[in-house]
């Protein structure tokens, strides 16, 4: 195909005429019609991956890279003046998730397609997605992010389906993406919609009526449940989630002359997390409706399913009450009462592995647990916990069932987009065989004492800090030094993530400062987070942040060597910018609390050294790099476990033993501070780490400043800190989510 006629055809003039959004706009038909005649994955048997969460970034870039032409697209633009990276910027990003588990879901539909696998995603268009950040008066404002375009990445398939919600019948809408893979094989992302949604019903910020099903249904995901009609709203979303998933499910399984009775030969679903739980006693009912007996529907939908834990916080484990499955899925309540009957029977009622609780409470993920074939983990610490502390009831009972799974990134997107410089030098270092072989990557091995590679692989980090720094300039307007070193946490906003330590840290680094004692070189500490929007001490995190932002940054004797930027609306296309340019990836949470991570993998594979705690995946990164090349601190999960089981744990107590936590803590309402913020957001924050601290930062506090200061005096030898980032890339491959889509395929999907 020749590119430039194809697009000059399409733009109806000469590229060098056409603006950045023409370009956009030829490109992405391009990609369309190119999709269009690809072929999709033929198999026996098909996945359907079913996520309330697909966090899948901007799609041109990715797609342009699969098909095989985004260095070519990326000279000709060159050549005609123009620069691919400002035209894939004119695509606003699908906001569909939240976090890592929806950018896991996006990873994975990447690689099953990119395996030449079948499997399709299912999920729901939110209109306005999570909501948009901002800062105002150093607090998070929240606003529908109208992501949709006239235009866009969504098809329209003109199929529709009936679901019953509380009694009435609703039409949806299925609007597909293509899934294209690399290979040229091509999948789908399923998104469910009603045509009558109405976006004048939100008022101030992100609210509205929550009773309007018919208007507000895909408004937004993650709709706030500090109520119960915010509850009830997320029930209807799951319900019509997975209603449209099995009817979906049904009707190409009919289409393809399959015998229902078979429909574990065929198909494949992949319960991500609870919200899709649903899907088992729909299922059941329309089997039931095809002609199955209970026990029949029940047995295949169990061979069906499997079911990923993504978490052990508890307040993720939905438990939703009777009485509002009764009101609004109504005809779900005999089957899922039903499948409880036959729990009760067969584990002589015994109360921790009931459906059903004493209260009327319908626990999700106990009725995944029971009637899927398989229950995963996503990192092998998270499994073990699960397996001997957090679902060992279910353990007990069905050990076969339990396996692990741990987590991947696409290194098509964290690498070969987001540092395209970075993947051509280990190109040309050791061949391309590691794009579809991650696990070439240790190639690099045999060159951690190459001097002019390892000069090459710092020179590219100095340009995407320079990268970075331009983009934070002209997004947020403060201007940080290229030669600084970059420290970065970017994630959700959570306690147990413990944002608040690392701005500790921040109060120690400028407390020392002001104290004559100067680092050997400047430091900038990068955030960039969400805070879920009735999530009040996360919110009271992110007001101390920017206080601390704005105290520093002005302080002409601490800025020249101190600097702390928060940045807004942190999201794919601003990770794939800064983790790039991180020297320091910060993964500390508490240990036993992050079930994987994957950012951590994202900075590991883009040259940064982790300083962690021994959890999540932090776990297996350090055993594939040896401790020489990884900094960790802080209690181990056992000793937290522990810590938990015996209430043994008072923070005050670490308060009043140690003078410099005690200095740390108390400058959250110094003067300094209360004149920029607000007295009782910090007041609430400075008293929640003295007296509740529930994920135990000041336990953790002193280890975490000594190994941070460590790793600052180490990046000073910089030769040995070139080889260590080199070492964490040679062994990053194990992290592709090519590796982790091949064992679940192998474990439980068994596509082909
Ligand atoms: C990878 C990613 C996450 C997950 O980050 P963790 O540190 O693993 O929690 C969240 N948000 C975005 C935008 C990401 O790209």
């Amino acid at each position: 195909m020749d590119l430039k006629q194809t697009l000059e055809t399409s733009l109806q003039k000469h590229i060098c005429e056409a603006s950045d959004e023409e370009l956009y706009h030829a490109c992405l038909d391009l990609v369309s019609s190119m999709a269009q005649k690809l072929p999709a994955p033929e198999g026996d048997k098909k996945l359907y991956y079913i996520s309330a969460e697909f966090l899948i970034g901007r799609q041109l870039g990715k797609n342009l890279i699969n098909l095989g032409i985004y260095d070519e697209m990326a000279d000709l633009l060159k050549a005609n003046g123009k620069d691919i990276t400002k035209v894939e910027a004119v695509e606003n990003e699908p906001s569909l998730g939240n976090g890592g588990l929806g950018r896991l879901a996006a990873c994975f539909l990447d690689s099953i397609a990119s395996l030449d696998l079948p499997g399709d995603g299912v999920g729901l268009n939110y209109h306005f997605g999570l909501f948009k950040q901002s800062f105002v008066d150093k607090k998070q404002n929240e606003t529908p992010d109208a992501w949709l375009t006239d235009k866009s990445i969504l098809h329209d398939t003109g199929v529709h389906f009936t679901v019953s919600l509380a009694g009435r019948d609703y039409t949806s809408h299925m609007y597909d993406v293509d899934v294209i893979g690399e290979g040229g094989k091509v999948n789908k992302l399923h998104l469910f919609d009603l045509d009558t949604i109405d976006p004048s019903i939100i008022k101030d910020g992100i609210n509205f009526d929550k009773t309007d099903i018919a208007h507000n249904l895909t408004l937004f995901l993650y709709p706030d449940d500090s109520d119960d009609n915010g509850r009830l709203l997320r029930i209807y979303q799951q319900y019509f989630m997975v209603s449209n998933a099995a009817q979906l499910i049904l009707k190409e399984e009919k289409e393809k002359g399959h015998d229902l009775r078979e429909l574990d030969r065929h198909v494949a679903i992949q319960i991500n997390d609870t919200h899709p739980s649903m899907v088992i006693p729909e299922l059941i009912r329309l089997l039931i409706k095809e002609g199955l007996t209970f026990r029949e529907a029940a047995d295949i939908v169990t061979n069906t399913c499997a079911y990923t834990n993504h978490t052990i916080l508890a307040e993720a484990l939905e438990k939703w009450p009777v009485d509002f499955l009764n009101k609004v899925v109504p005809q779900l309540m005999p089957i899922i009462g039903g499948l409880d009957y036959a729990v009760v029977a067969a584990f002589h009622d015994n109360e921790n592995l009931n459906i059903i609780d004493h209260d009327k409470r319908v626990h999700m993920a106990r009725m995944d647990m029971h009637f899927s074939h398989s229950v995963n983990g996503v990192a092998a610490l998270h499994t073990e916990i699960l397996k001997h502390q957090e679902l060992k009831p279910f353990y007990d009972v069905y050990p076969e069932k339990f396996n692990n799974k741990t987590n991947g990134i696409t290194f098509r997107r964290w690498i070969m987009h987001c540092n395209p410089a970075l993947s051509h030098l280990i190109d040309e270092t050791i061949g391309t065989g590691w794009h579809k072989n991650p696990d070439e990557l240790q190639k690099l091995g045999e060159h951690y004492d190459d001097q002019p590679l390892l000069d090459q692989m710092d020179a590219i980090k100095h340009d995407n800090k320079v990268r970075a720094a331009a983009f934070i300039k002209e997004t947020e307007g403060v201007d940080i030094n290229p030669d600084s070193v970059f420290d970065v946490q970017v994630k959700r906003m959570h306690e147990y993530k413990r944002q608040q330590m690392n701005a500790l840290f921040v109060i120690w680094k400028y407390l020392q400062i002001k104290d004559g004692q100067k680092p050997v070189r400047p430091i900038t500490v990068i955030f960039g987070a969400k805070a879920a929007p009735a999530y009040i001490m996360a919110k009271d995190i992110i007001h101390m942040i920017l206080c601390l932002q704005d105290l520093i940054n002005n302080d002409p004797e601490v800025s020249p060597y101190l600097k702390v930027i928060m940045i807004q609306n942190y999201n794919i296309s601003k990770a794939e910018i800064i983790i790039p340019s991180a020297e320091i990836s910060e993964q500390i949470s508490l240990a036993s609390k992050e079930a994987s991570g994957t950012s951590n993998m994202k900075f590991m594979l883009n040259g940064a050294l982790t300083l962690g705690t021994m959890d999540g995946a932090n776990v297996e990164i350090a055993d594939l790099v040896g401790k020489d090349n990884i900094y960790i601190f802080g209690r181990s999960s056992d000793d937290v476990i522990n810590l938990y089981n015996t209430n043994g744990y008072h923070s005050i107590d670490f308060y009043n033993r140690s003078q410099s936590i005690r200095r740390c803590v108390d400058f959250i309402t110094s003067d300094e501070m209360l004149k920029r913020g607000d007295a009782r957001l910090l007041n609430d924050v400075r008293d929640n780490l003295m007296n509740k601290d529930w994920f135990m930062t000041l336990l953790d506090l002193e280890s975490y400043c000594a190994v941070k200061e460590t790793m600052l005096w180490d990046y000073e030898n910089r030769e040995w800190w070139k080889r260590k980032a080199l070492v964490n890339i040679s062994k990053a491959g194990f992290f592709s989510s090519d590796r982790t889509i091949r064992e679940y395929n192998r474990d439980i999907w068994h596509l082909k």
